[in-house]
């Protein structure tokens, strides 16, 4: 085996996404195979992925090899709160193909298997192996940063997200919905799986213990729980899979790198998916440090992939962005769990007044839809 510029710990959607971005730079990687600890083998989760993780998976050569029913548009989104507060955005009125694409994760790991079977420089190792640099894309629970003695200082919500498959007897029309209800928040978002045109991944946020009674709830008792929380907006809905549930916490890393090591993803920061931002936040790390490790090797040869300095200017360029996303996504949930006037009434004037707003609601759409990486 030839020693490679840089070893991949994890088996996730960063871990491979930067397997192939560091193989068009050129630079040789050893990525891990699964592990026992890896996640279940079904996910019924989907991923709100935003233009610039799309920019990414498409220059990879996996967008546009997904499964068609595998990816579907956001066309527009409409926000309810929980006092009459009403928000929407459209893509047309924003002048946008599409506000976000909803992606089975499942299909994304496949594809992303699929296109490593043809990426050069990539070698598949049961073990980490010696390299300059340590590229560490183990999730939340990272054993090699705990290694690295870095801090991950986490904030548990105490709640939990219920993530299954739905299906309508309406048709979706490329229309996400979601609920701020407190203490829920519960998403729809347009899906073409399993039935194409009227799916919905659900995911449905609430204290742990009323997630865990949910998912435990018969079918039948479950589905009239849903349609009762969404009304009619969706259609009459139906359960289309398992009943998932993930513990929620918020996270940062501190540092992110070191002298040869880096963190990627949710090893370094993790966020509510209420704004669906976590996957983005990690492909744009991958975006970030793959242009620098590949800029690098162009014009700075003689330095080592896994010198610190190099690896500052990652972290220093993506923490502007990971703070920013993370404190919206926080500061939307601190604002509505808060179950008093005058906040719940000031939320939701503030909701249907800024829909009221064209160029603010242009701007937030820009900024969601933004990477904020060059690539
Ligand atoms: C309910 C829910 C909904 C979400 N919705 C969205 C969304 O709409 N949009 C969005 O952008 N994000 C969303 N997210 C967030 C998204 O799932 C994560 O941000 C993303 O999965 C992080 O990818 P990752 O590769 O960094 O980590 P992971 O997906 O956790 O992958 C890391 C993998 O590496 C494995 N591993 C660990 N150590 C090793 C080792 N030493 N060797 C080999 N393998 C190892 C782990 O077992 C794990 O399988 C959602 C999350 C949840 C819980």
């Amino acid at each position: 085996m030839n020693a490679p510029d840089v070893c991949i710990l994890g088996t996730g959607p960063v871990a491979a996404s930067l397997a192939l971005a560091l193989a068009r730079q050129g630079i040789s990687t050893a990525l891990t195979t699964t592990t026992a600890a890896a996640a279940p083998t079904e996910d019924v989760r989907t991923y709100a992925l935003n233009a610039g993780s799309v920019a990414l998976l498409r220059s990879l050569r996996v967008w546009d090899a997904l499964p068609v029913d595998a990816a579907t548009a956001v066309d527009a989104m409409r926000i309810h709160g929980d006092a009459g507060g009403e928000l929407e955005f459209s893509a047309w009125q924003q002048r946008e193909s599409a506000l976000a694409w909803i992606v089975d994760a499942q299909a994304l790991d496949a594809g992303l298997a699929q296109a490593l079977l043809y990426a050069p420089h990539v070698q598949r190792v049961a073990q980490p192996v010696e390299a300059p640099l340590q590229a560490i894309c183990e999730g939340k629970n990272s054993a090699a940063r705990a290694a690295h003695g870095v801090t991950f200082k986490r904030d548990a919500y105490g709640h939990s997200a219920l993530a299954a498959r739905i299906v309508s007897d309406a048709p979706h029309q490329g229309v996400a919905h979601q609920w701020f209800r407190n203490p829920e928040i519960l998403a729809l978002l347009p899906f073409d799986r399993p039935v194409s045109n009227a799916s919905f991944g659900l995911v449905w946020s609430m204290p742990h213990e009323d997630a865990l009674a949910r998912a435990a709830l018969s079918p039948e008792d479950f589905e009239a729980a849903l349609n009762d929380a969404c009304g009619s907006e969706a259609g009459r809905l139906r359960l289309g899979s398992e009943r998932l549930v993930w513990p929620l916490a918020a996270a940062r890393a501190e540092p992110c790198c070191g002298p040869g090591w880096v963190l990627l993803g949710d090893a370094a920061h993790q966020v509510h998916p209420l704004a669906g931002q976590g996957l983005n936040l990690g492909l744009a790390d991958v975006s970030s440090l793959a242009r620098i490790l590949g800029q690098a090797r162009r014009e700075e040869a003689w330095r080592s992939l896994g010198d610190e300095r190099l690896l500052r200017r990652h972290v220093r360029e993506r923490a502007w962005h990971v703070r920013s996303v993370s404190g919206v996504s926080d500061g939307l949930w601190q604002l509505f769990s808060r179950p008093e006037d005058p906040v719940r009434a000031l939320r939701n004037q503030g909701m249907s007044l800024l829909n009221k707003m064209p160029t603010l609601k242009r701007w937030l759409v820009t900024q969601a839809m933004a990477s904020d990486t060059p690539s």
